[in-house]
């Protein structure tokens, strides 16, 4: 009976279906597409699906681009998009033979006459800007996305382009659009599944998706990882592997310091911490589609494939030190407000909040006494009319040019001397403000942003 039950459960398992994601430099250039076509190739009969980030630099291009012709410099705008568009068409030459009609060179046509048409209309506000950046913008993947399917085929892979603005269904919030899950859930199984039982690798451009009236939107910088999830969970995918430009997830940001190492396995938690705290490697939002649908998230190296990389699975044991990573945000403008004349009654903090969700921005750490609170901001856009509604409460203190810098590992919290060791070894260093104990998995504090390299410099070397 029991050897019955494994052998249905294990049939129906190898029948999942697993997502790859591809972020902009695994696509940034000929030699980076052959490497793709390699990892997709290989893994084949576990029925993959792709998804592509936009050519590296591409979609920066884009946005810059958007800025000029907002300035009133079409001419230039245009113009800076060409050497991208070369890129592409070198990729597609390398690829695809003269003697088969190169349906690649097509569609970037279209894009041209297409972008040029939107950059007008920007230049000439002839409709709503913001609804025009995310138009603008979504090129890059729709390019990208569009090359790897030719670029597969030419290589003997049945891939399939598909369009991720008809299956992935938003918000109106252009530029940092929010999925409507069940409605995406189900146009996702409805366009994935027959192709992925006919046999076909379907390819989609992360990122990208569209409202309910069909306008595109965008997910927010960094949203490839969450389209890859959002598929994943919809298919009740098998496996997420995110393919970047670095072994897994590290002990630190392997910019900022050398001898960082790839950390073997991470909870789900402890993710999701990183992430926010500015691990780009991971985008913060990957983590939610993934763990509600108990999906294990791999992250690999596309220059290096055989490598392990990590694995982000639900629970992961704690580390001897407790520490698995330090990461870091730069950027950051510590808010200071206090209100004595609000000693004693309450209702402060509550006030204060509603400013924020009024202009609806996120608040990263927090410390509070009874009548003043410290917080911290890397979204500084609507800053003038925060303070300005907050000076009604109290006195309020703008104080830019900090970073946060998070100290993540399962069993954190309860690990006694730990913050003291951490403080201990950078005791030369002002910290700003800390906060530690909400989440079981991380210690957070703010520094000075010129100190914050030596810090995880000097953090990294006593802990690993
Ligand atoms: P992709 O284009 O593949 O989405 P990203 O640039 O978004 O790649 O993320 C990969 C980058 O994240 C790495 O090149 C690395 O510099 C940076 N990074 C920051 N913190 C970490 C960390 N803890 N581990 C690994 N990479 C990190
Ligand atoms: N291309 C988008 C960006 O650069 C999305 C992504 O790559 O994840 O932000
Ligand atoms: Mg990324």
């Amino acid at each position: 009976m029991q050897f019955v039950l494994f052998v249905a459960k294990s049939s129906s398992v190898s029948k999942q279906p697993i997502v790859l994601k591809f972020g902009g430099t695994s696509v940034g250039d000929v030699a980076a597409f052959e490497r793709v076509v390699g990892i997709v190739a290989s893994q084949l009969e576990r029925r993959p699906v792709v998804v592509v980030s936009a050519m590296t630099k591409v979609t920066d291009a884009l946005l810059a681009a958007f800025d000029t012709a907002k300035k009133g410099d079409f001419a230039t705008a245009f113009s800076s998009l060409e050497p991208h568009f070369e890129r592409h068409i070198e990729v597609s030459q390398r690829f695809i033979s003269d003697d088969r009609p190169n349906a690649f060179n097509g569609e970037l046509e279209f894009a041209r006459g297409e972008l040029s048409d939107l950059l007008m209309r920007v230049t000439r506000r002839s409709l709503p800007l913001q609804m025009l950046k995310d138009a603008i913008v979504a090129y890059g993947e729709q390019l990208s996305s569009r090359l790897l399917a030719e670029v597969l085929t030419a290589r003997g892979v049945a891939a399939h382009q598909v369009d991720s603005r008809r299956v992935i269904v938003t918000d109106d919030e252009f530029g940092a659009a929010q999925p409507i899950i069940d409605e995406t859930n189900e146009l996702v199984r409805l366009e994935l599944d027959p192709l992925i039982d006919g046999g076909e690798v379907p390819i989609m451009g992360g990122f990208i998706a569209a409202n309910r009236a069909g306008e595109t939107t965008t997910l927010g910088r960094g949203g490839s990882d969450y389209t890859a999830a959002l598929v994943a969970s919809a298919l009740k995918a098998g496996e997420l592997q995110i393919w970047t430009d670095v072994t897994g997830v590290m002990t630190c940001d392997p910019r900022i310091c050398g001898e960082a190492r790839t950390i073997p396995v991470l909870s789900y938690e402890e993710a999701a911490e990183l992430a926010y705290f500015g691990a780009k490697v991971l985008h913060p939002k990957t983590i939610k589609p993934a763990v509600d649908s108990d999906i294990p998230v791999r992250v690999c190296n596309t220059f290096e494939p055989s490598a392990v990389g990590t694995m982000v699975v639900r629970d992961s044991p704690e580390s001897p030190n407790k520490i698995k990573s330090i990461a870091h945000k730069k950027n950051i403008t510590i808010l200071r407000i206090s209100s004595a004349r609000m000693l004693g009654s309450y209702g402060f903090m509550s006030a204060v909040f509603q400013v924020f969700e009024r202009f609806r921005t996120v608040i990263d750490v927090i410390s509070t006494s009874e009548v003043s609170i410290a917080l911290t901001l890397d979204n500084t856009a609507e800053i003038e009319k925060i303070v300005t509604e907050l000076r009604r409460l109290g006195d309020v203190e703008v104080d830019p040019g900090y970073a946060v810098v998070c100290v993540v590992g399962e069993g954190l919290r309860a690990s006694t001397g730990l913050a003291s060791s951490v403080f201990s070894t950078i005791d030369d260093v002002n910290v700003s403000l800390i906060s530690h104990g909400a989440s079981s998995v991380n210690l957070t504090f703010v520094v000075k942003e010129e100190y914050v390299a030596d810090v995880i410099k000097r953090l990294h070397k006593e802990f690993f």
